[in-house]
């Protein structure tokens, strides 16, 4: 495997004579294939050859569907078999020799295993090949054939052989031996080996594939060409060349990204929505009336949102806070500055229970000012004839604060005045639901977007450049910190005990385990198991089980039946992460706690420690493993900023998919820790306005940049 560029670019840069350079190869197979037609981007992956219906079926599971989709399915790493080497060369590791097959044979050993032993031979010495389990090898074997033979060279049985290698005839291209081989994700039935025969058939599509960016751009930061960088990402004749195509891939990703997000930005500020006006002895008389003081940094948000809110240019913000930092109370004054007015606010929460809990929350911060009454719940529980109701007085203007789900947007609902849109917790709020609210309105909307998932700055910079940010970086002072401990398996009924005195005092516990029904393939806590066994580990207690497979209504029951709490302890998968409040609830226990991000065991644990009690948190490991260096990150870390850097840091360029749920916005070469090459790109993509330049002159980048605005506008 490669590990770095450092290592690859030594290996390639001795000159191999064995093998002819790509040039040679790539004019080798475009001849051959001048003869079948080219497959074009849009084609469907059936018409390329190599491709039968089984293999379709299978390439379609992956979402691979057209011949564009498969070029733009990278390797997933690669392993460096480049170096060809005689025989009596070879040294233990990995290595690739020419050589032909002298003997074969094939045998059952104990317990079904089948093993295959061949004796390789070139002019300088011969070696022993073995395969472990792959019966058919002996007689797919030509004798008299020159073969490329890669793999690892090792000790076996104290004898050095290669172990299972890879093999293929001597030709001017081989995919799997004697090069830097790329290393696709498999999936169920379709191998790796099976991908890479495919891509090499595709070759001659890369290579006359057109330049997607300006050419001003590719000089300024001397990026090779797109056709270069793919051929490269899919088949890399040395360690330089792929740094290249990671270089110039990452740059076009985030390029892309940014510039999104940018051309978001300037379309948004050019519409009008409708002031707001800042009443400031309303903004008093709602402070006077909190039975607690606000922090800092919720002054300054609150003064951030009225001063976006008098201007006609919409807002875009997004109140970014962690769990607990109070970011509901602010919101609650947003809206009330729009009521006063005779706006209509819309408040949308990502499930029905958290709507339920914020019309609550709300209603009670409101009444004492006398708005209470304009206050409703919108959703799909409500009896019809509370439906017809909260219908009627939307429409004629005396409710004025709307709280639901996001099918607030689908309900044919007759808005009277909407000014404002508040979106608690929500991933998926787009420009196309953004453009529904508005086409509904009338006019352009105040959009406040709130989020307790922690956005490292560099992350924030990529993909929302497009909003302003106000940040709540301090918690409410009468807060204890969570005490977080990891949990060895042996120590559980000793936790339990220490979990016995909270209840008794009548405090209340989650559990939260992985999955929801006990699976035959992972060994994994399963909630309906644990819900069980809990039942009689704390049988003086009442325990209730939530998942996400119950019906709405049911959750909601149990959800309640903990909050009035009727039960002592809640058994649940993640359907807890977001957003739920139930200051009672003291102790929080996780099983298999590896099996979570680092950034949702903490939103989980974020559902503990919300009044002036204690906070606990466990993490059960399981079995008798050294817990990651994740997990202690969260023993002695508290702060879910910190934590969402170092888990940026740990886990690499496919962090964002972790940390919000948002598969489209994945970067898949370019690394959010590549601060230079973020820079760059963005600096581009605001150079690329700057100049007037328009996207319809670029066919493939704007096709990209439209998709991505659709979806950039996190929430
Ligand atoms: P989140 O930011 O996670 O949405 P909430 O808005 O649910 O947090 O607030 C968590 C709890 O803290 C609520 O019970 C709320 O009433 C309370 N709270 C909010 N602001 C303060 C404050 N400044 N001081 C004390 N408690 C506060
Ligand atoms: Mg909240």
């Amino acid at each position: 495997m490669i590990n770095s560029n450092q290592n690859l670019k030594r290996r390639s840069s001795k000159k191999n004579k064995i093998v002819p350079n790509r040039d040679d190869r790539h004019d080798l197979v475009q001849f051959r294939l001048a003869y079948t037609n080219r497959v074009k981007l849009n084609d469907s992956i059936t018409e390329v050859k190599g491709v039968g219906p089984e293999a379709a079926k299978k390439l379609n599971n992956l979402g691979l569907k057209t011949v564009n989709d498969l070029i733009n399915y990278y390797p997933r790493r690669y392993d460096d078999y480049s170096e060809v080497l005689p025989i009596a060369k070879i040294m233990p590791g990995t290595v690739s020799v020419r050589a032909k097959i002298l003997q074969v044979k094939g045998r059952y050993v104990r317990r079904g295993m089948h093993i295959t032993e061949a004796v390789a031979s070139d002019k300088s010495g011969s070696v022993k090949l073995v395969w472990f389990n792959q019966p058919y090898r002996a007689a797919s074997i030509k004798p008299d054939a020159e073969y490329f033979i890669s793999g690892q060279f090792e000790l076996n049985y104290r004898r050095l052989s290669i172990m299972n290698p890879s093999m293929e005839l001597v030709s001017l291209f081989p995919v799997s031996t004697a090069r830097i081989v790329p290393i696709y994700p498999e999936t169920k039935g379709i191998k790796s080996l099976q991908i890479r025969k495919i891509m090499k058939n595709i070759m001659p599509s890369i290579k006359a594939l057109k330049e997607s960016l300006p050419s001003w751009l590719i000089v300024e930061h001397g990026l090779i060409s797109r056709a270069e960088a793919l051929l490269a990402i899919h088949f890399p004749e040395n360690g330089d060349e792929l740094t290249k195509a990671k270089k110039r891939l990452g740059f076009e990703e985030v390029f892309e990204l940014t510039l999104a997000s940018l051309l978001n930005k300037y379309q948004i500020a050019d519409e009008t929505a409708l002031k707001i006006p800042f009443n400031e002895k309303l903004a008093k008389d709602f402070v006077k009336h909190l039975t607690f003081k606000l922090t800092d940094s919720q002054r300054k948000a609150i003064w951030q949102i009225y001063k976006d809110l008098e201007r006609t240019q919409p807002m875009n913000r997004l109140l970014e806070g962690d769990v607990g930092s109070g970011k509901t109370v602010v919101a609650t004054m947003a809206a009330l500055m729009a009521m006063e007015q005779g706006f209509q606010v819309a408040f949308m929460a990502p499930t029905e229970l958290l709507a339920r809990q914020h019309a609550n929350t709300i209603h009670r911060l409101l009444e004492p000012l006398g708005y209470g009454g304009q206050v409703s719940l919108l959703i799909g529980g409500l009896t019809p004839k509370q439906k017809t109701e909260a219908h009627r007085r939307i429409k004629d203007g005396s409710i004025r604060l709307i709280i639901g789900t996001h099918a607030l947007i689908a309900e044919k609902v007759n808005m009277h005045k909407l000014g404002l849109v508040i979106i608690d917790e929500q991933h998926r709020f787009g420009v196309e639901q953004r453009k529904k609210l508005q086409a509904k309105a009338g006019h352009a909307l105040h959009v406040l977007n709130m989020t307790a998932t922690p956005i490292p700055r560099s992350l924030a910079l990529t993909l929302y450049g497009e909003l302003d940010i106000s940040v709540i970086d301090e918690k409410p002072v009468n807060r204890k910190p969570i005490i977080t401990k990891l949990v060895s398996p042996t120590d559980r009924l000793k936790v339990y005990e220490k979990i016995k005195k909270e209840l008794s005092g009548g405090r209340q516990m989650f559990i939260v385990t992985p999955l929801i029904s006990d699976s035959d393939v992972l060994d994994v806590a399963s909630a309906e198991k644990t819900f069980e066994e809990v039942q009689s580990d704390f049988s003086n207690y009442k325990v209730g089980l939530l998942h996400g497979r119950l019906k709405a209504e049911d959750k909601a029951k149990i959800m309640q039946k903990f909050v009035d709490g009727e039960l002592n302890i809640l058994v649940s998968t993640t359907v807890i992460e977001v957003g739920v409040d139930v200051p009672n609830a003291a102790v929080m226990l996780i099983e298999n706690p590896e099996r979570f991000g680092l950034a949702q065991i903490h939103q989980l644990r974020g559902r503990v420690g919300r009044s002036s009690d204690q906070g606990y948190c466990y993490l059960m490991l399981d079995g008798n493993q050294p817990p990651s260096q994740r997990l202690r990150a969260l023993e002695s870390n508290s702060d879910g900023f910190k934590l969402a850097e170092l888990d940026l840091e740990l886990r690499g360029p496919g962090a964002i998919y972790g940390t919000l749920q948002h598969g489209q916005l994945d970067l898949r070469i370019a690394k959010l820790t590549d601060t230079k090459l973020i820079a760059q790109a963005r600096a581009s993509a605001q150079n690329f306005i700057d100049k007037k330049e328009s996207l319809s002159q670029y066919p493939a980048l704007h096709k990209n940049v439209s998709a991505l605005q659709a979806v950039t506008t996190l929430n």
